[in-house]
């Protein structure tokens, strides 16, 4: 090559300054997406600047959602799906959507209207002023039942306390995010994804807007009581290996104990004589370390359990068909 040619330069422009895509898993859904598309072309029509599109993440819906979004897309051009070939949760789902995205800002939305799409304006004002991320922060709770508020808060207080970095209280998956961080989500090889440790874990310049959040617009949850736990246990191992380590300070008290223990049954044996009643204390001791020891295993488990899931290696969903307007 003649060393006087230019370097070629990058000819791909990269998405549009102001193309927004929002990210929609759905997993039963086809009461509410026809609401949702009809709020955000309201909330979008007088913000001609801004280029939307929709992807949608059909999460293996056995009812008609999926004929319900081709049948939107018909008068809807900017409407994307991503068809997924069984339900993978919603964790999966979004990382889906955000790498079928192409917009210069991306937003993670919930199709039951839960997220008002108003708010996302707001967002990409603060993206606008220089911000990489901006965080949809919920100021009231009331549309959750208590026992999800507590948990909540529970859990939150747990997370914080034990992982390296701090996960925003009251935050959900409903953040803009510039193509940047969806890069950086891109880097991150781990297959079991929480995501909203990986969005706290990816860092970048964040602002926040506060939001109320309502109640579901149509349908019902696709969360109960069972799914929150096993939700909120995949949080905590992800982030942090403290449940491990406390168990060399368990293990340490528990030893201590009976050491002093021992130490203390030997000196009334020298002094008061050999004492023969002792099932009680017996019973107890041997019980609770069987007890201690099964939780010991049982967290060590659930990490090992992770660590050959990890493994393995395998992609995070399986596409079935990515349906572009017109195809
Ligand atoms: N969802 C999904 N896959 C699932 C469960 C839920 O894609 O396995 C989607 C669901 O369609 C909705 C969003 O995740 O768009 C939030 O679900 P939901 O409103 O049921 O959760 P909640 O708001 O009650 O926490
Ligand atoms: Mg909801």
């Amino acid at each position: 090559m003649n060393s006087n040619e230019a370097i070629p330069c990058r000819t791909d422009p990269g998405p549009p300054p102001d193309s927004l895509s929002l990210v929609v898993p759905v997993y039963n859904e086809a009461d509410t997406v026809g609401f949702f598309v009809d709020r955000v072309r309201a909330v979008f029509q007088g913000e001609p600047e801004i280029a939307l599109e929709f992807v949608f993440v059909n999460d293996g819906s056995t009812d008609r959602t999926l004929e319900a979004l081709l049948s939107l897309q018909k008068s809807e051009p900017r409407l994307r799906i991503v068809d997924l070939t069984r339900n993978f949760g919603k964790e999966a789902a979004l990382t889906a959507g955000l790498k079928a995205a192409r917009g210069r800002v991306v937003v993670p939305i919930d199709v039951d209207l839960q997220d008002p799409p108003e708010i996302v304006l707001e967002m990409i004002g603060k993206w606008r002023e220089g911000y990489e991320v901006v965080v949809g922060r919920r100021i009231n709770r009331d549309a959750d039942s208590w026992a999800k508020r507590i948990s909540a808060n529970c859990f939150y207080w747990v997370h914080n306390r034990i992982s390296d970095h701090e996960m925003p209280r009251n935050a959900g998956d409903f953040r803009l995010m510039d193509r940047r961080v969806i890069a950086a989500l891109d880097e991150l090889p781990e297959s079991r994804r929480f995501m909203k440790g990986l969005f706290a874990w990816v860092g970048f310049r964040t602002a926040y807007v506060d939001y109320v959040r309502p109640a579901r617009a149509a349908g019902t949850t696709k969360f109960n009581g069972w799914k929150l736990w096993n939700f909120a246990l995949e949080g905590v191992t992800s982030f942090s290996t403290a449940p491990l380590r406390i168990w060399t300070y368990v293990g340490a008290a528990v030893a201590g104990s009976s050491f002093a223990f021992s130490l203390f049954i030997l000196a009334r044996v020298l002094i008061q004589g050999r004492d023969v009643p002792g099932y009680a204390s017996l019973m107890v001791a041997v019980t609770f370390l069987g007890g201690l020891q099964l939780i010991g295993i049982g967290v060590l488990g659930e990490y090992l359990g992770r660590t050959y899931i990890e493994a393995k290696r395998r992609p995070v969903v399986l596409i079935r068909q990515i349906y572009e307007a017109g195809s």
